[in-house]
């Protein structure tokens, strides 16, 4: 028998990676997400999509422990989160990277920070794989700011590799990419979660693109429009790894979940 990936809760794993209890969050008098709750099982890929708007960044900070919940628990591995932490690694929407180190730099000094007890030699080697992964090897020298959009965003993806999170917290990483480079990294990303020294547990990432969805992820929550938001709907995706591109578009279970999702957010969820 084929051993089944898509198992979401593993028999004798009591312990979510990630538990989200009855959480709200409001900004003063806007209440932007309210009565949130999803648990998360160790080695799951999860997708959170939803309109703009309605509060996924707002779920991914909190989960980041950038933001408290105004009610509410997030929890890591049992741990209450109170703050951030080097088990976890975040990319931004809009790159956080610092403009006066240089890419190389970038990603070395967040190694530093979050895996300290790495020596120098593999930190270095580390740092140039992920480069030249992200196709950045050659851009090492210049700062964030001679880059384009796209390469910046590629050094955030870089980064976040390199320090070989427990948990990786992506936050549309790969919007601002061509397709042929965002395929890649999407690819790369799998290889680094379900890889046999992975030291990634968990992947949990915001995107507003359905296919990227379901192409890697095990469960995909879909969030209502804000204000007041909450968990509309969590699908799961019964589709065998490793998966084919070319042929889940033509797979029966990949067009009807993929046209439920449009359903879901072109019109359920319509503004
Ligand atoms: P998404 O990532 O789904 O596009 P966000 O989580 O960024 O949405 O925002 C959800 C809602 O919360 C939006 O209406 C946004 O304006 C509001 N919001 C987010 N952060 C803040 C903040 N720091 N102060 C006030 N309002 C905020
Ligand atoms: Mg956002």
């Amino acid at each position: 028998m084929t051993q089944s990936v898509m198992t979401t809760q593993p028999e004798l794993t009591p312990t979510p990676a990630l538990s989200v209890s009855g959480v709200y969050k409001s900004f003063g008098t806007f209440v932007a997400l309210e009565g949130v709750d999803l648990d998360i099982w160790p080695g799951e890929f999860i997708s959170i999509i939803g309109h703009s708007g309605c509060g996924k960044s707002t779920l991914l900070n909190l989960v980041a422990g950038l933001n408290p919940p105004t009610a509410g628990t997030v929890s890591l591995f049992g741990r209450p989160v109170e703050g951030p932490g080097p088990e976890r690694a975040m990319v931004f929407q809009n790159y956080s990277l610092l403009p006066w180190l240089s890419v190389r730099a970038n990603v070395l000094e967040a190694m530093k920070a979050s895996v300290p007890q790495m020596g120098r030699q593999e930190r270095e080697g580390v740092c140039e794989g992920v480069l030249k992964m992200v196709g950045l090897w050659t851009h090492r020298d210049q700062k964030p700011g001679s880059l384009s959009g796209g390469q910046r965003q590629r050094v955030a993806i870089a980064r976040a590799f390199a320090v070989q999170p427990r948990v990786l917290l992506l936050d549309e990483p790969f919007g601002a990419l061509d397709a042929i480079t965002r395929g890649k990294l999407q690819d790369e990303l799998l290889g680094m979660w379900s890889g046999p020294e992975s030291g990634i547990s968990n992947v949990l990432m915001v995107t507003h693109d359905i296919d990227e969805a379901i192409y890697l992820s095990d469960r995909i929550v879909v969030m209502s429009n804000g204000p007041r938001a909450h968990i509309h709907e969590v699908l799961k995706v019964n589709l065998e790894r490793p998966r084919e591109r070319a042929r889940l578009v033509s797979d029966p279970v990949y067009l009807a979940l993929k046209a439920h999702m449009l359903d879901l957010l072109g019109r359920v969820l319509a503004h």
